[in-house]
């Protein structure tokens, strides 16, 4: 018996999350938000955890953040994310509402893997702007610096 091809792990979408993942195909970066009070809200969810409401949509935003902090993965890993380690995984704040934080992953470009980016220019604080890297037939968002 042959195992089959490790491969990095991709999004299982849920009921809730299942537009974030459809508008990532799109190339768009959206956010749930609250129909009633405006509020965003990360991860989606059925009722608005500030007022309640059911009623929401989908905002896009500017798909620009900050990285608010980061990690340096080493093994023991999975063998698809040992084949690239030391890579980063970063939590970036959206501009438009700090306080939702997307992890993922700062690369050079969409298509780059995820070991392209220097050690040395991970920062906190470092601008950053949204991608979508087409992985297994799903579009995932990852991240560049706005300043390369
Ligand atoms: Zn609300």
């Amino acid at each position: 018996m042959t195992a089959p091809a490790e491969s990095l792990l991709l999004p299982v979408p849920d009921e809730d999350g299942a537009p974030f993942w459809e508008y990532a195909a799109r190339g768009e970066l959206r956010i749930q938000t609250c129909a009633d009070c405006g509020r965003l809200r990360f991860p989606p969810r059925p009722c608005c955890p500030h007022c309640g409401s059911f009623a929401s949509e989908w905002r896009l935003m500017s798909g620009r953040g900050r990285i608010w902090s980061y990690v340096r993965p080493h093994p023991p890993l999975l063998p698809a994310y040992a084949a690239h380690a030391p890579y980063n995984v970063i939590l970036v704040e959206l501009v438009e509402e700090p306080l939702i934080r997307l992890a993922g992953n700062l690369v050079t470009s969409a298509d780059a893997p995820l070991d392209s980016v220097d050690p040395a220019r991970l920062r906190i604080g470092a601008r950053v702007q949204v991608v979508f890297t087409e992985t297994g037939g799903m579009s995932v968002p990852r991240w560049v610096l706005e300043r390369p």
